[in-house]
């Protein structure tokens, strides 16, 4: 039998690779990691968490205008764009010791270098060659550029967590999380925002009375939303950057962040010297044990181009090593994920959109309220939220559950747990709600929606 310096080698050091390889340790294997940039990846340093604490920081203009309502007087608040990236920074250095530790006590051997396949078991890391068993590839992906004059201006989410300047105008070129979200991050600590978006609507694949009520609720805090429009040049000008629209109209702005997708991290990887087939967007193809082509290379996570989500990376690394190291073959199972854009206010959902379900199911009954929550009647703020159900007609089962609202992500992923168990109206109404709370419309939604064109045509 050949003998192998690891079990596993995973490059990478993301969610999924960290995950893998610790599991893996765990199960008993030899694993060893490499990692080039920052343990933690994508998620930990340049993405969801420091996201979400920007996002935190970006609300508190507006709770400070709603205390007034509740009889709070307050000086004029103000804010420090590098207070905020210093405490940033150091909570950010501080989960990346965590990770190490993670590794290191669950005896992963760590290679701080990049690594490339020299072939399908053998491994260069940082000029050291070493072999192993299996090689998971784990290496996330990254924004992808502008490709249009002047793009050597513009910003990326990369970048964005380390401006050393918060900007005063900024324009955010496209309507997926990224842009959504920093639009609100940006509207939120003060800087005049406007997000270009090419399509009629945001957030393409969500439900479309979500993207619809969320874009007249970001228009009213103020984030300027200009639809089916591009920009086909940026350039230094007398006042910042000189954006030209597509309907040739010409702006200045502070900053351009491109936020228009992600693409897999597989170049200068060696991929090609095991063989490792890629699709046309550059992504490991792999089935459904994360397997590729090549019998020892296996791929999770963004590299692969399916969901590109955190938590779907983390059971991903789980199955590989229970696959691997449980004599357990294991797949991930994709149905009913619940995902959140922490937009302001944030929408969450899981299952179907109502027009998914229509396809699918053809029958469906929709349960919709749309109401200013609580917290608002008081605080004078214009807020609203809506909440709505998508259910079976026949089977009465419940395909999808939305919001967009305070808290939309907290209260979805519980709701997301009645979904993945199949759960029927029936026992969402025989639920007991908590009073007084939003998320208590999701268990007393009573009344159906007409069905598209009963109220035309009973007019
Ligand atoms: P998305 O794929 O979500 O959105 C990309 C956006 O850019 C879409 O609106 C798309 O339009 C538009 N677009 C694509 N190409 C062009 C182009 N050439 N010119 C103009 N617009 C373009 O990508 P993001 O970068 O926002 O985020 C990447 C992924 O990261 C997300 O899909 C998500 O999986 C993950 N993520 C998750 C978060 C969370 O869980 N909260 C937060 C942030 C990221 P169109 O719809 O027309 O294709």
């Amino acid at each position: 039998m050949t003998s192998y310096d690891y079990d596993l080698f995973v490059i990478g050091a993301g969610s999924g690779g960290v995950r893998a390889a610790r599991m893996s340790a765990s199960h008993g294997a030899r694993v060893a990691i490499a990692e080039e940039r920052h343990f933690g990846g994508t998620c930990v340093n340049i993405g969801c968490v420091p996201k979400k604490l920007m996002v935190y920081a970006s609300h508190f203009g507006e709770d400070f205008e709603d205390a007034a309502g509740y009889g709070w007087t307050l000086g004029k608040p103000e804010f420090d764009w590098k207070t905020l990236i210093a405490n940033k920074d150091r909570e950010i250095a501080r989960l990346n010791g965590i990770y190490e530790k993670l590794l290191n006590n669950a005896g992963v051997e760590i290679f701080e270098s990049r690594a490339r396949l020299l072939d399908e078991h053998t491994i260069d890391v940082g000029g050291k060659r070493v072999t192993a068993a299996h090689i998971l590839v784990a290496t996330g992906g990254k924004p992808a550029q502008a490709d249009i004059p002047g793009r050597e201006l513009t910003l990326v989410s990369d970048d964005v967590f380390f401006l050393d300047k918060q900007p005063e105008r900024i324009l955010i070129v496209g309507g997926g999380y990224i842009g959504v979200e920093f639009a609100g991050i940006f509207n939120g600590l003060g800087s005049k925002t406007t997000l270009v978006h090419r399509g009629p609507a945001f957030l393409r694949g969500f439900d479309e009375d979500l993207r619809h009520f969320l874009a007249r609720e970001m228009d009213k805090k103020g984030v300027a939303l200009r639809f089916n429009q591009t920009i086909t040049s940026v350039a230094k000008g007398q006042d910042g950057l000189t954006v030209e629209f597509s309907d040739g109209r010409r702006e200045d702005f502070d900053q351009v962040l491109y936020a228009v997708g992600r693409t897999p991290n597989t170049q200068g990887l060696g991929l090609e010297n095991a063989g490792v087939a890629l699709d046309k967007r550059g992504a490991v193809q792999v089935d459904e044990y994360f397997r590729t082509n090549v019998p020892s290379v296996l791929a999770i996570g963004d590299v692969t181009d399916r969901l590109q989500l955190t938590p779907v990376a983390l059971a991903e690394g789980m199955a590989v090593a229970q696959t691997l190291f449980q004599e357990s073959p294991s797949r991930v199972d994709y149905a009913d994920i619940p995902t959140a854009v922490f937009s302001q206010p944030p929408i969450a959902t899981v299952g179907l959109s109502e027009g998914e379900a229509r396809e699918q199911y053809g029958k469906v009954d929709i349960y919709r309220a749309d109401f200013k929550p609580m917290r608002h009647t008081l605080s004078g703020n214009e807020e609203r939220a809506l909440m709505k159900l998508i259910v079976e007609r026949d089977s009465e089962r419940v395909l999808g559950a939305h919001m967009a609202g305070m808290d939309a992500a907290e209260i979805i992923q519980g709701v997301a747990i009645a979904i993945k168990a199949g759960a029927t109206k029936d026992i969402f109404d025989a639920t007991i709600g908590i009073h007084p709370t939003t998320a208590e419309e999701f268990v007393t939604m009573r009344e159906k929606q007409p069905d598209p064109g009963v109220s035309e045509a009973a007019e």
